[in-house]
């Protein structure tokens, strides 16, 4: 690769972006989260947010549309014009991950761009929307332009602000609901209530951005998954997010929730409560959406369809789950959290059946009963 890309340059990157976009170019535009209080989220912690001025996202820009036209350039000279067997070139050994990302983008069709940090729409307006016209002026190809962003920013905005982004390409937004509940919000120093929640994915849902929400489940723990449930399907409904996308509660030393577990204030709930709170959850739901469970954290990675006609199929994978055997359930989740299971049809694999009972008996240290300590370290390793 080093001699056929005769100058590598590179730019700036930030650390996270949703699974759905790991085929996107990633661009900058701040850094960091400018709320960075939630007590379950260690992203940002200890770092400062900024915003990155316009002359530096712009060269940034720049900078992605020369290595595109490198890679272009490489295509016709090494590949027969085949874009794609270049780009793959590229991908597999490239100068730094800012080459590889271009080039995986390139791969794929070069049509998505996901804007990091934690919060884009916190920039001024104008500023947004100046940035989105360049990119798409420097990239034609891009025809999908997502971000992250709080509900509270948007709702802050103004609906016409909105709109002049949803104008100038930006297409989909992720927000991190977690709950709906006014009293978990709290718990979790999320910032916003369930009624700013509504407001901001309203207005985003009216401008005709796409509006992917996250539920957080577990964030309840046990003293409050009853209400988490039914108060987060309450706002999803008044919000008809076109995604609602399902993470399961992780918490390790580096969060602030981490003290509260340790101290008693806040209590896990196990695998097999979590799914009675996503069965709660679900029969709750009344909007239309497309239910998403595409995170590695969760139990039933399967569950997938769209709301409300696929409700009951999705409440059929939970009630096949629960109708187990408890010893089956117990390798369902111990072959989850070990990785070797994906679905549920996987327990009927002798093979890896086998395996996961002698991880299984490894644990339980013989007993066939695996701690749920060692479970919540094996999902929060995930
Ligand atoms: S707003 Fe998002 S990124 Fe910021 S602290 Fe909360 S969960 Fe983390």
């Amino acid at each position: 690769m080093e001699k056929q890309l005769s100058n590598p340059v590179s730019y700036e990157l930030g650390p996270y972006r949703p699974p759905s976009e790991a085929y996107s170019l990633l661009l900058r535009l701040t850094r960091n989260c400018p709320w960075n209080r939630c007590r379950f989220c260690e992203m940002y912690k200890g770092q400062k947010f900024e915003l990155r001025t316009m002359a530096d996202i712009k060269q940034d820009i720049i900078t992605a549309a020369q290595i595109r036209d490198e890679i272009a350039e490489l295509a016709k000279n090494a590949y027969a014009k085949d874009l794609r067997k270049a780009a793959a070139a590229v991908f597999s050994n490239p100068p730094d991950f800012v080459y590889q990302n271009v080039a995986l983008w390139l791969y794929k069709g070069g049509q998505n761009v996901f804007l990091q940090d934690a919060n884009s729409l916190v920039m001024p307006t104008a500023d947004l929307v100046e940035v989105l016209k360049f990119l798409k002026e420097k990239l034609p190809t891009v025809n999908r332009i997502t971000s992250y962003c709080r509900a509270k920013t948007a709702a802050l905005k103004k609906p016409e602000e909105l709109q002049a982004v949803r104008a100038a390409g930006l297409t989909r937004l992720h927000i991190g609901l977690e709950s709906g509940s006014n009293n978990i919000l709290k718990m979790i120093d999320k910032g916003v209530t369930a009624a700013e929640e509504i407001d901001g994915g309203k207005k985003v849902v009216a401008a005709g951005i796409s509006l992917s929400e996250y539920y957080l489940l577990g964030i309840g723990g046990k003293a409050l998954w009853q209400e988490q449930a039914v108060e987060s399907a309450r706002v999803l409904n008044a919000i008809n997010p076109d995604f609602i996308r399902v993470r399961t509660l992780s918490i390790n030393e580096r969060m602030l929730m981490w003290q509260d577990v340790q101290n008693g204030v806040f209590v896990r709930t196990t695998d097999e409560e979590l799914i009675e709170e996503l069965k709660l959850f679900i029969q709750n739901l009344n909007c239309r959406a497309n239910f998403v469970s595409d995170h590695i954290s969760n139990l039933l990675q399967e569950l997938e369809g769209n709301l409300p006609e696929d409700k009951e199929k999705l409440l059929a994978i939970i009630a096949r789950f629960q109708a187990l055997t408890p010893a089956e359930r117990q390798v369902y989740r111990i072959g989850r959290r070990a990785r070797y299971y994906n679905v549920l049809d996987d327990l009927t694999d002798p093979g890896l059946h086998q395996a996961v009972e002698q991880i299984i008996a490894k644990l339980s240290n013989g007993t066939g009963q695996v701690d749920e300590q060692v479970v919540y370290k094996m999902r929060e390793a995930m």
